[in-house]
């Protein structure tokens, strides 16, 4: 067996003078889940059709499981399970016609074929639905439809561009399940989505591209810790009224940062973490006449963790810094706090 499922060597890919991928290396092991993230116009479509053999690289080479897809495409797309993020559909096709046509293409025949069909059908829940026309399927019926085509050759690596794109909360529920099912059984999923607290949760590792560059490849709990280690604690504050606002607040106080300002309070940054500091920045608040009435710890999510590592390098540090020097104490009266 190949080392990794997935394995891209220094691609490069130009439209014209547009370096849409920029030099992108990467490794995904076998039987994980593996998030593509990424601004609009980033790079992921077209690192993910390079991958699938859909396009070539102006430079380098990308592999799946060993196979290399350029000089092996048809080889690699035995081995790869392509959903891209639009698909076409036909008129007056059912459900079954549809993976009745794809199958076909694929070269099944007779009861291998009905079996192929019913088993990707039963997986995606689309059995009750065989007879409807399948170009008059809800969005998230459609993406289950989509991937049950993309399984029907029962392929190693599943390559899923934005397959959540446009889905209700209760679809994408569904749609995550189905990815964890097919990780558990073996198989590796490449997914790409701007939507970052949807790929955490299901996600064995997070692969951030910025202007056709990799900036970051990391677990989603190493992500969000990265800010603990410079000691920086995320707080959500609630104001019993608006008489006195958090935004003012913050502007007199040192070594607090307002990060997003809510209905009746805000989400504010502490950059110290003791609970010395914290109960001195509560005790300044209360002293000062912000009117409190909660102050808890949140958790620092995934979006915090992107724009600090896209911060971080136009600043040109460490993508996630190493523990940072700590901070001068917070003053303990509003005399000092300027
Ligand atoms: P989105 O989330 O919007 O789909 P993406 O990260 O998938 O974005 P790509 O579709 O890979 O980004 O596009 C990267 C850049 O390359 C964009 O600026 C895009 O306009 C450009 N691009 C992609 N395909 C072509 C093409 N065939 N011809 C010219 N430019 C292209």
């Amino acid at each position: 067996m190949s080392e990794h499922a997935i394995s891209v060597h220094n691609i490069y890919r130009s439209f014209g003078a547009l370096k849409a991928v920029n030099g992108v290396s990467f490794d995904v092991p076998h039987g994980s889940v593996c998030g593509f993230v990424g601004a609009n116009g980033a790079g992921k479509t077209t690192t993910m059709r390079i991958l699938a053999s859909l396009d070539y690289p102006s430079f380098g080479s990308a592999e799946i499981c060993g196979i290399n897809v350029i000089h092996h495409p048809e080889e690699a797309r035995r081995l790869i399970g392509w959903m891209p993020d639009h698909f076409g559909n036909y008129d007056n096709m059912t459900v079954l016609e549809y993976l009745d046509f794809y199958a076909r293409a694929l070269g099944y025949k007779g009861a291998e074929r009905r079996s192929r069909i019913e088993e990707v059908m039963d997986f995606t829940d689309l059995t009750e639905l065989s007879d409807r026309l399948s170009n008059k399927l809800s969005k998230g019926l459609t993406q289950r439809l989509g991937l049950g085509r993309a399984l029907l050759h029962d392929p190693q690596v599943l390559i899923m561009d934005e397959p959540a794109a446009g889905l209700d909360p209760k679809a994408r529920v569904e749609l995550k399940h189905l990815i964890r099912v097919l990780a558990e059984e073996g198989k590796t999923i490449f997914i790409s989505s701007h939507i970052l607290s949807e790929l955490g949760e299901m996600c064995d590792s997070l692969l951030f591209i910025n202007q056709g560059k990799i900036v970051h490849h990391g677990d989603a709990e190493t992500l969000r810790e990265g800010h603990e280690q410079s000691d920086a604690v995320y707080y959500d504050v609630k104001l019993a009224h608006q008489e006195r606002t958090l935004e003012d607040w913050v502007v007199t106080t040192p070594h607090v940062e307002l990060i997003e300002t809510r209905k009746r309070g805000g989400r504010i940054l502490l950059e110290q973490s003791s609970p010395e500091s914290r109960a001195a920045i509560l005790a300044k608040m209360v002293r000062d006449g912000l009117p409190v009435i909660e102050f808890h710890k949140e958790e620092r999510n995934l979006e915090d963790a992107f724009i600090d590592i896209l911060g971080n390098l136009e600043e040109g540090k460490e993508a996630i810094p190493s523990k940072a020097a700590t901070p001068p104490p917070i003053p303990t009266s509003t005399e000092t706090a300027v």
